[in-house]
């Protein structure tokens, strides 16, 4: 079997606005890869972006790393993971070129399940029938408010989430606050409406675990001086409190609160890098995304470090339902496995480009999805109503 074309698909569906500490999102948006064959059979992924320019990603599918792999054999997966990582060592390692690697190499792993009909899990040898996850909002929006986020938290748990986590940190009151460096106003909070929301969320949670992300919004003694309030206020895992490039002061905050797990990074990016974040104890969780850090093939190497670190992993995922899709497959075979992001935001990319919704268990445990490859089958007109022209 040869590989005959690699493509990119840029989706995008507005929506209502919604933000984080640093961003606000107005639309949602996915580039699939698209990988054929002299066969017919083709293979699925996604490269995601972080809301950066879909045409850069496609660019990148389409014209720096789809040549390398024109006529290549596809079952050789970690061949040509180490063709495009190799070949873009100078301008790549990070940012989109991995993204955009991570997307070719979940079309690979695709395709390698329906050449065999298998789903990818049992490729990778995982026992896992469904995935244990937690339910993933709480961002803020206009004029939402505490109620609002009351009524949404109270709904994931009426659904079966014992889990959930929540936004925190767009605060402009605060020393350092980076919203002033971007100059952004809107849909802002105090830092004390933040601790309210954090109490209100918590009184809702009740014994589950309440996750605060704060999308590296902090700086260290933000961070160190918050941390042991988080835990007085019960809340259990603290997300990417600080960016990733500051290892010193995550490890100052693993080692000085027990009682909460830093969990991250997924803007971070290759077992290389995550493994120098474990070796420094600068991670409690491992949370790298599978289209971003590298792939269903790095995110098993990933899932390695972690484990000869002792630290257990969980995977982040923002994306659409082919991404959520890979998720899972990797999910059912990673050692070490910690209840994985389930996001509620509405998003249709997630919801409607599938011929069959993906199903979970009385207490939103995922099934993996057990068809070949990725397990899923794309509803085609759907997603035709969403590709950018
Ligand atoms: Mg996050």
């Amino acid at each position: 079997m040869k590989i005959t074309a690699v493509r990119g698909l840029p989706l995008r569906c507005a929506c209502e606005p919604i933000s984080d500490a640093l961003s606000t999102s107005r639309a949602r948006q996915a580039l699939l890869v698209l990988l054929d064959t002299d066969t017919g059979l083709q293979g699925i992924g996604e490269a995601f972006t972080y809301g950066a320019p879909l045409a850069v990603m496609q660019y990148l599918v389409e014209n720096t790393l789809g040549p390398k792999l024109l006529g290549r054999d596809p079952a050789d997966i970690d061949g040509l993971w180490q063709t495009l990582y190799i070949s873009t060592l100078a301008s790549g390692r990070r940012s989109m070129t991995l993204g955009a690697i991570s997307g070719i190499d979940m079309a690979l792993w695709d395709l390698k399940g329906k050449c065999e009909h298998k789903p990818i899990a049992a490729l990778l040898g995982g026992e896992r029938d469904r995935i244990p996850s937690y339910a993933s909002g709480g961002f803020y929006a206009h004029g939402k408010g505490l109620d609002g986020l009351r009524r949404e938290l109270e709904g994931y748990m009426r659904m079966g989430y014992t889990d959930a986590k929540i936004k925190i940190g767009r605060n402009l009151d605060r020393p350092h606050a980076p919203l002033k460096v971007l100059g952004i106003t809107e849909d802002t909070v105090t830092v004390e409406e933040d601790w309210q929301r954090i109490r209100a969320a918590k009184a809702i949670v009740g014994e589950g675990n309440l996750a605060v992300d704060t999308n590296a919004s902090w700086d260290r003694a933000t961070a160190l001086e918050n941390a042991p309030r988080l835990v007085e206020a019960g809340v259990g895992w603290l997300e990417e409190p600080i960016p990733f490039e500051d290892m010193q002061g995550l490890t100052l905050l693993c080692r000085s609160n027990p009682g909460l797990k830093i969990v991250g990074c997924e803007t971070q990016q290759g077992a290389g890098n995550f493994t120098t974040m474990l070796d420094v104890g600068a991670l409690d969780v491992v949370q790298p995304d599978v289209g971003w850090a590298g792939g269903i093939s790095e995110c098993v190497r990933i899932g390695a470090a972690a484990q000869a670190h002792g630290r257990p992993i969980s995977l982040h995922c923002f994306g659409s339902a082919v991404l959520f899709a890979a998720s899972l497959q990797v999910a059912a075979a990673l050692p070490g496995l910690l209840p994985m992001e389930s996001e509620e935001n509405p998003n249709p990319l997630k919801s409607a480009l599938t011929k069959a919704p993906f199903t979970a268990d009385e207490k939103m445990a995922w099934y993996v999805p057990q068809g070949d490859g990725l397990g899923i089958d794309l509803d085609w007109d759907a997603v035709e109503k969403f590709v950018v022209k």
